[in-house]
């Protein structure tokens, strides 16, 4: 099964996509984890990326898709895979669309996470504070601001992409974690059964 986690930032996608890696054995695809480790390792990839995610911007449509389609064809995605913060835009969403045709798949489920603004604000306020001036560098009251407009102007029409499609199912984010968790699963469970 694939499975997009699709939501704003601090939604709490790469949360839930880490617990189903947990329960289902279904890789987390995280774009940003991957650029973070490219930034990291100091390589080309990484250098070009760096400025551009520290500002809160989107890396170019095909460097994300290139590093995705690499990650999928490793063998621990024969089952599926959860993408979280991928694809963020319409061209990203059509590209995975026809990189898992080529491949005999398709996307199955696009599960939203709503949160408001003001949760997510203070979501990440407290992501600063725990990490005590250590955490991600675009983790700033400006950039988050700027991720959230970013947000809104390229990656939430794609929940229309989606509807279109039928595969948008939208979650209280705002729920306990626990909570979260155990909506996802009734929806993936649903969908198993009926295949
Ligand atoms: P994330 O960890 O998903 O919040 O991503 C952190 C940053 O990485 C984003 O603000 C973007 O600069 C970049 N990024 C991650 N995924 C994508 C994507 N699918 N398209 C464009 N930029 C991305």
């Amino acid at each position: 099964m694939n499975i997009v986690m699709f939501g704003p930032p601090g939604s709490g996608k790469g949360t839930q996509a880490k617990i189903l890696e947990v329960k289902r054995g279904l890789p987390q695809l995280s774009t940003g984890d991957m650029l973070r480790a490219a930034i990291a390792a100091g390589t080309e990839l990484g250098k070009k990326c760096r400025e551009i995610m520290d500002a809160g911007e989107l890396v170019p449509d095909d460097v994300v898709i290139g590093i995705i389609a690499e990650r999928y064809d490793l063998p621990d995605c024969d089952k599926g895979a959860v993408f979280d913060g991928f694809p963020r835009t319409i061209p990203q969403a059509r590209a995975l669309d026809s990189m898992l045709k080529m491949r005999s798949r398709k996307i199955d489920l696009v599960i939203e996470l709503k949160v408001n603004d003001a949760v997510l604000i203070d979501r990440v306020k407290q992501r600063i504070k725990e990490s005590g001036g250590v955490g991600r560098a675009d983790d700033t009251p400006e950039t988050l601001q700027n991720r959230l407009t970013v947000y809104y102007q390229n990656t939430a029409p794609l929940l229309e992409y989606y509807k279109r499609q039928g595969k948008l199912v939208t979650v209280d984010g705002m729920a306990p974690i626990e909570a979260v968790t155990t909506a996802i699963a009734a929806i993936i469970d649903q969908a198993e059964r009926k295949g």
